[in-house]
C-alpha cells in the first residue's frame, strides 16, 4: 500500500497542494521510517478551504435531511468495504495494531456516518400552541464548522466530527493532528465518493496555528476539538472571541473502582483494556484502578499473569495486540512518569522500560501502593502505565475517585447492583462503566465532565451541539400597537 497521499489537502471536493507550506512527515511508529511527507496549509490553503466550506454549506443546508442522510450511510458502506485497507493504513498513521484498527476505527466511523445519516430525517421542530397563535421551531445548522483531531484514533475523530456536523446541514473544515495527518483525507475522499457536494468537508493540514488561524476566522460558527486540557484552553478562548460555538473532547485520570465482590477476571479485563489497549492512548482511560484491599494480592497475580500474553511486534501483523507509542516525543513523556513513579516510592510490578528494537515501544507497566497525591495518580499519563491504589470502603473510594480535576469516565467492578447504581451516580464524570470500560457505542453520549470537555459526541445529544432552534411566532389575527 502507498501511505503518500495524492497530496497534502482535500479541499472543495479534489486534493490540492502548496508546496510552500512547512514540510510534515509522517512516521510509521513501528520503525521510526518515513511513510510521507507533507505540507502544513498555507494561508492561501486555509482560504480557499474556508471560502469553499462557506459557499458549499449553504447549498448543502437545503438538502433534505433524507438525502443527506442517504449520502452519509453510503459513505459508512464504502468504509465498510474498505475496512482492511483503511485499518492498514490506520496502523501506519498511529502504530495501533491492526488487531485493533480492523475492529475499533474505520468500524466506529462507519457507526457513526451510519447512525447520524439514519436519526437526522426524523430529527423535527416542535409546535407550541398558544391559543390561536402558535409557535414552530426549526431546527438549523450552525454553519461552518472546525474540527481539530488528536493523534490517537485519526479516523474515528474525523467522522465522529464529520458525521452529526453534515447530517445537520453543516459543513466541516478538518484538521487533524500533525502526527497522523493521513486518515482524514481518506475520509474526505469517501464522503465525497458517496455523494457529498464539494467544499462540504475540507481536511487541511498543519501544527497548532492553522488551527489556531481556522478558529478565529469570522467565516466559522464552531469549534470542535479533541485534544489536552491546555490545547482546549486556548482553543476556548479564542472561540469565545466571537461567540462560537464549542465541542471540547479533552483529557482525562479517570478511576476504575473494583470491589472485593467483584468478578476477578472480568475486572482484570476492563483493567487491560482501560489501561493497554492502543497502548494506553486512549483519553477516557481508567489509569487509577482503586481495588478494594481484600482483592489487592490475588487481582495483581492474576494481573501479571495475563500480562504474559502480551504479543509486541510489527503492528501489521493481525497476532500482534500491543503497539508503540504513537511517537518519539510520546514515549519520552512517558518515561518521565515511570521515573517520577519510581522516585515517588510507587512499587513497579511489571514493565517499565523501552523495548529493544526499532520503533516506539515501551513495555505495558503497572504500579502498585500508589497514592492520591503521586504525580502517577494525578496527572493524564497517555501511555500504558497503570496505577493501582488501595481502598476499604465505598465512601472513601468515591470521594478519593472524584478528587480530581478531570471527569471524563469513570468505571466500577462489583456484584452488588445497588452500590455499583450508587457509584455511577456519585462519579463526577460524563461516561460512567459497570462491569465493563471503555465500549463508546455512537448510540451513547460521549464526554467529559469538569476539565474533561464541554458538549457531548455520538447519540442524539450530538445533534444539540451541531444545530441551533429557531423560535417562530405566528399570529393568526390583527395586531394591537399602542399608537
Ligand atoms: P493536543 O491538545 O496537543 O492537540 C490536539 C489538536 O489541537 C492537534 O491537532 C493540535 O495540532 C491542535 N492544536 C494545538 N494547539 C492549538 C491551538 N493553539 N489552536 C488550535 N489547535 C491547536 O493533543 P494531542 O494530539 O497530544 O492528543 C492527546 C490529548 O487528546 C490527550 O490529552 C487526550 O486525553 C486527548 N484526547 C481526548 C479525547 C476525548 O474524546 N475526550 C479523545 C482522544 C484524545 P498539533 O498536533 O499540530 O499541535
Amino acid at each position: 500500500m502507498t501511505t503518500q497521499p495524492k497530496a497534502s489537502h482535500f479541499i472543495d471536493g479534489q486534493y490540492v497542494e502548496d508546496t510552500a507550506g512547512e514540510i510534515i512527515e509522517v512516521i510509521y511508529p513501528a520503525t521510526g521510517a518515513i511513510i510521507a511527507r507533507l505540507h502544513a496549509a498555507t494561508p492561501s490553503i486555509i482560504e480557499q478551504a474556508l471560502t469553499s466550506a462557506k459557499r458549499a454549506q449553504k447549498e448543502w443546508a437545503t438538502w433534505s435531511p433524507t438525502e443527506r442522510g442517504r449520502v452519509l450511510r453510503k459513505a459508512a458502506q464504502i468504509m465498510r468495504d474498505r475496512n482492511h485497507d483503511l485499518s492498514v493504513l490506520e496502523t501506519y498513521d498511529t502504530g495501533k495494531p491492526y488487531q485493533e484498527t480492523s475492529v475499533a476505527d474505520a468500524t466506529s466511523g462507519a457507526d457513526s456516518l451510519e447512525y447520524f445519516g439514519g436519526l437526522i430525517a426524523s430529527i423535527t421542530g416542535e409546535h407550541i400552541p398558544l391559543g390561536e397563535d402558535f409557535v414552530y421551531t426549526r431546527r438549523e445548522p450552525l454553519g461552518v464548522c472546525v474540527g481539530i483531531g488528536a493523534w490517537n484514533y485519526p479516523t474515528q475523530i474525523a467522522c465522529w466530527k464529520a458525521a452529526p456536523a453534515l447530517a445537520c446541514g453543516n459543513a466541516m473544515v478538518f484538521k487533524p493532528s500533525e502526527t497522523t495527518p493521513l486518515c482524514a483525507l481518506k475520509v474526505a475522499e469517501i464522503l465525497h465518493e458517496a455523494g457529498a457536494p464539494a467544499g462540504v468537508y475540507n481536511v487541511l493540514q498543519g501544527y497548532g496555528s492553522v488551527g489556531a488561524s481556522l478558529i478565529t476566522d469570522a467565516r466559522v460558527d464552531k469549534v470542535s476539538l479533541t485534544g489536552s486540557v491546555p490545547t482546549g484552553r486556548k482553543v476556548y478562548a479564542a472561540a469565545a472571541d466571537g461567540l462560537r460555538h464549542v465541542t471540547m473532547e479533552l483529557g482525562g485520570k479517570s478511576p476504575l473502582v473494583i470491589f472485593d465482590d467483584a468478578d476477578l477476571e472480568n475486572a482484570v479485563s476492563g483493567a487491560i483494556l482501560g489501561n493497554f489497549y492502543s497502548s494506553g492512548q486512549v483519553c477516557s482511560n481508567g489509569t487509577r484502578v482503586f481495588v478494594q484491599k481484600g482483592t489487592k494480592d490475588v487481582f495483581l497475580e492474576r494481573l501479571s499473569a495475563r500480562l504474559a500474553g502480551v504479543k509486541m511486534g510489527d503492528p501489521q501483523d493481525p497476532d500482534v495486540n500491543f503497539g508503540p507509542m504513537v511517537s518519539d516525543r510520546q514515549r519520552q513523556i512517558v518515561e518521565g512518569f515511570i521515573a517520577k513513579g519510581l522516585e515517588e516510592g510507587a512499587t513497579l510490578i511489571t514493565g517499565g522500560k523501552r523495548v529493544d528494537r526499532g520503533g516506539f515501544f515501551i513495555e505495558p507497566t503497572v504500579f502498585a501502593d500508589v497514592t492520591d497525591d503521586m504525580t502517577i495518580a494525578r496527572d493524564e499519563i497517555f501511555g500504558p502505565v497503570m496505577s493501582v491504589l488501595d481502598f476499604e470502603t465505598e465512601e472513601e473510594v468515591l470521594a478519593r475517585a472524584n478528587d480530581t480535576v478531570f471527569g471524563l469516565a469513570a468505571g466500577v467492578f462489583t456484584a452488588d447492583l445497588t452500590r455499583a447504581h450508587r457509584m455511577a451516580a456519585g462519579f463526577e464524570a460524563g461516561t460512567c462503566y459497570i462491569n465493563t470500560y471503555n465500549d463508546a457505542p455512537v448510540e451513547a453520549p460521549f464526554g467529559g465532565a469538569k476539565l474533561s470537555g464541554v458538549g457531548r459526541e455520538n447519540s442524539k445529544a450530538a445533534i444539540e451541539h451541531y444545530s441551533q432552534i429557531k423560535g417562530v411566532y405566528v399570529r393568526m389575527g390583527d395586531l394591537d400597537a399602542p399608537f
